[in-house]
């Protein structure tokens, strides 16, 4: 259907964009890389026979008008910003596909009821201003010039920086799409985990965007000399938090959905020979399902509080974010699943763990996803691969896809 030959060409050449000694590639935000990115992006997009815009915070887009041109328009696309020495994959090919796609129907003659853009989002991965998503939010409506003020490692802000691209961050509401105005919004996107290498499949169809907690428990003991205090005096800070880190791992893997990691733990005084006193540690609780996640969380922060009394163990709890998870909404489901019986690939569902876009858009409009098959499950790492049969599926499947949403079926 689509070229596969084309998107894979033009992947490699926008891969030569940002790229590191290390071998990988980093365009961060509103940097002379993710510009030449972008410009890159719309010699495509005008290639495509599109018409070319940016809006006021710098998400580019491509247009191709519908048969009612007032119609709503069907989004699709992704982001061309990258983390510090990340893949070529990694957004890129939601935005490369998506022009594929348009190119393809452009060169079909085929004619849709709904005009379709796609987009390339600015600021997807957060990796300057540890604040991401920038141009999703603000075609939500959801971003404020207030929010502009998170600072690069430079002190430099996102408005500052905005200001030396042109843009003007007193004006970013003008990015904000009207509701009713988006039929839909579609992802391709690569999986970054490994169930549909499990699977044996090259696309699946996304079920949601799961939304995560991160806590910081806080467990105050008593530091004593470990060959003089018995084991039955003791108010070990770390044994405590290994005996929660145990329940953590349990109350997840008994859900089947819900994911749970400590991926942090500073422990004081951190002595051979010294019981530790106070131990901290990270917790990332995440489901695509807010009714099976927060009640994961209860039960874990009840045992855990059990416990630490049980231990004579002081025990804190800090809420460091809390996101919603994103359910995939049934019309792009739908779409994306009879994208795949077309192709001749079993249907498969599967979530998202980690965050993308469309999870800013659900309030504004019908959203999902679809992913391709991630070799290894690599991702934000010069490792990150899928085939380019894999990514040529991919884009198949978003072409069916579209053309179902835009009405051209
Ligand atoms: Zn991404």
């Amino acid at each position: 259907m689509i070229d596969g030959g084309r998107l894979w060409r033009r992947l490699s050449e926008l891969g030569e964009i940002g790229k590191q000694e290390e071998g990988g590639v980093t365009r961060l935000s509103f940097t002379d890389e993710e510009r030449a990115a972008k410009d890159r992006v719309a010699s495509y997009m005008v290639e495509a026979g599109l018409s070319v815009r940016e809006d006021a915070a710098g998400n580019l887009f491509g247009r191709r008008e519908g048969k009612t041109r007032d119609a709503p328009v069907v989004l699709i696309g992704s982001h061309v910003d990258s983390v510090y020495n990340g893949g070529n994959f990694d957004g890129p090919l939601g935005v490369l596909a998506g022009i594929e796609v348009l190119q393809t129907m452009d060169e079909r003659g085929m004619e849709t009821e709904h005009p379709i853009e796609v987009v390339a989002f600015t600021d997807e991965e957060g990796a300057r201003f540890s604040f991401g998503m920038i141009g999703s939010r603000a075609l939500a409506g959801r971003l404020s010039p207030d929010e502009l003020e998170h600072e690069d490692a430079d002190g430099l802000s996102v408005a500052e920086v905005m200001r030396s691209r042109g843009l003007d961050p007193e004006r970013i509401g003008e990015a904000a799409r009207p509701r009713g105005s988006v039929r839909a919004y579609v992802e391709l996107h690569i999986e970054q985990g490994r169930i549909l290498e499990n699977e044996d499949l090259p696309v699946g169809v996304v079920t949601g965007i799961a939304g995560p907690v991160w806590l910081r428990f806080i467990l105050e003991g008593e530091t004593g000399h470990s060959g003089t205090t018995p084991m039955n005096l003791r108010r070990d800070a770390l044994a405590a938090a290994a005996e929660i880190i145990g329940v953590i791992e349990a109350e997840a893997a008994a859900t089947g959905t819900t994911v749970g990691t400590v991926g942090q733990l500073d422990l004081e005084p951190g002595g051979i020979n010294i019981i530790p006193g106070r131990v901290e540690f990270s917790l990332d609780l995440r489901d695509i399902d807010q009714a099976v996640r927060d009640p994961t969380e209860e039960r874990i922060l009840e045992k855990a509080g059990d416990l630490c009394r049980r231990r004579g163990v002081r025990l804190e709890v800090e809420t460091l974010q809390r996101l919603s998870p994103a359910p995939c909404s049934e019309l792009v489901r739908d779409a994306a699943k009879r994208a795949c019986e077309r192709l001749g690939v079993r249907p498969f569902a599967l979530p998202s763990g980690a965050g993308h876009d469309g999870m800013q858009l659900t309030d504004l409009c019908p959203m999902g996803m679809i992913f391709v098959r991630s070799k290894n499950g690599v991702s934000h790492s010069p490792d990150e691969w899928s085939t380019k049969e894999d990514c040529s599926a991919g884009a198949d499947a978003l072409y069916w896809a579209v053309l179902d949403l835009a009405g051209g079926v």
